[in-house]
């Protein structure tokens, strides 16, 4: 699903100026239009007051449609669909259109009745939206997947780096970064599922540019338990291969190496990224917080099993897990950890990426270790 920003505001200022008599709306919208999600429901907040905002039902085959105004219709929604599709097998299909040149329609096509609880306060209204009896066909519990390792429903966001205009490193055969890691990662998504049944969901599906932040936010608003960012990455000199782990640096980096990486993993929104807006309640929580501390600590350990598994499939830059600023693993409460696999400017290593086997190996390893990161957490009682 993409939508052609550019030809939509053409497409309006067309309409818009055939119009004779345009009505006239408040200019500002308090209340943009968001989806997040807990384990069991997504949350649909939209203006209200505003008649053009609507959230209705219809059948046959079921669906929700939410009606907004166009203004109220943040770009970062686009990406909050794609993980909820993930999220819910009950949720079978998205679509964005356009209803009238000021209101957006976005719908859920859902798989059995929906059930929508409505509250409003301040400006906003917020719908719950449960499906109670989902058609079981889809759910993976239904496949004869291997009980979860624990009874809550986690939740892993996996997220292919880069993307889209930003292509990553390239490696000297030519590969590119964003196509193998988006490989690894959907083997991983696949794997976690078949083999340890764990519900992983991809902040990315397709080659879309998704701004560093975003991928941040997309974890806390969709409640995701673990965080990992998968990187293929290139340094100025091709002697440099293996792999490395990394967890967030409260205080800079801490190799050379890292300095460099952290470098070259977050330019991307400096160079591309004009609508970074660090004004997420999340994002102003400062590193010193006792929660990212903690979080921190967890997200070592995390690496640390991690790294462990890797280091069975393929030699390691650095042994133990770093640290680095790296702006995806800025979540606080998420252990959150960035890996790259290998070094794509390494004439072996770039071969190796774009090999099934490989990625095969690579994904493997990382299934295995967050497995048994998540065993761990469950024997100290740290889950939920
Ligand atoms: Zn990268």
């Amino acid at each position: 699903m993409t939508i052609n920003h550019q030809r939509r505001k053409l497409l309006i200022l067309g309409v818009g100026m055939a119009l004779t008599a345009p009505r006239v709306y408040a200019k500002s919208v308090a209340v943009p239009i968001s989806l997040t999600s807990d384990a069991s429901h997504i949350h649909i907040v939209v203006p209200a007051n505003d008649q053009r905002s609507r959230v209705f039902t219809l059948d046959s085959p079921h669906r929700v449609v939410i009606d907004v105004p166009l203004e109220a219709f943040p770009p970062s929604l686009v990406h909050s669909l794609t993980v909820l599709k993930q999220k819910f097998p009950w949720l079978v299909h998205s679509q964005i259109a356009h209803f009238t040149p000021e209101i957006t329609r976005v719908v859920l096509e859902v798989n059995a009745a929906p059930r929508l609880q409505r509250s409003q306060n301040a400006g906003s209204l917020t719908v719950n939206l449960t499906v109670p009896n989902a058609v079981a066909e889809n759910l993976p519990a239904a496949a004869g997947v291997a009980a979860p390792v624990v009874k809550k429903n986690l939740l892993v966001m996996i997220d292919p780096g880069h993307g889209g205009k930003d292509p990553g490193a390239i490696g000297n055969e030519g590969t590119y970064e964003k196509h193998v890691v988006l490989h690894i990662a959907k083997r991983l998504q696949t794997l976690l599922d078949q083999d340890h049944g764990i519900h992983a969901v991809l902040t990315r599906q397709d080659d879309v540019f998704i701004p560093l932040y975003h991928r941040v936010s997309l974890a806390h608003h969709h409640q995701a338990d673990l965080f990992i960012s998968i990187h293929a990455d290139g340094f100025t000199n091709d002697d440099v291969s293996g792999a490395s782990v990394f967890a967030l640096s409260p205080h800079g980096a801490g190799s050379a190496m890292a300095r460099y990486l952290s470098q070259s993993e977050n330019s991307v929104d400096v160079l591309y990224d004009d609508d970074v807006k660090t004004d997420d309640p999340y994002l102003k929580e400062t590193l010193f917080d006792l929660d990212q501390r903690e979080t921190i600590s967890r997200s070592l350990d995390f690496g640390r099993h991690l790294a462990s598994n890797i280091i069975k499939v393929h030699h390691m830059h650095s042994p133990h897990p770093e640290q680095a600023g790296f702006a995806v693993l800025k979540s606080p409460r998420i252990p959150s950890v960035l890996v790259e696999t290998s070094f794509i400017t390494n004439k072996h290593e770039e071969k190796l990426l774009g090999e099934p086997v490989f990625q095969e190996k690579m994904a493997h390893a990382l299934a295995t270790g967050i497995n048994s990161y998540l065993l761990n957490e469950k024997k100290n009682n740290l889950l939920s």
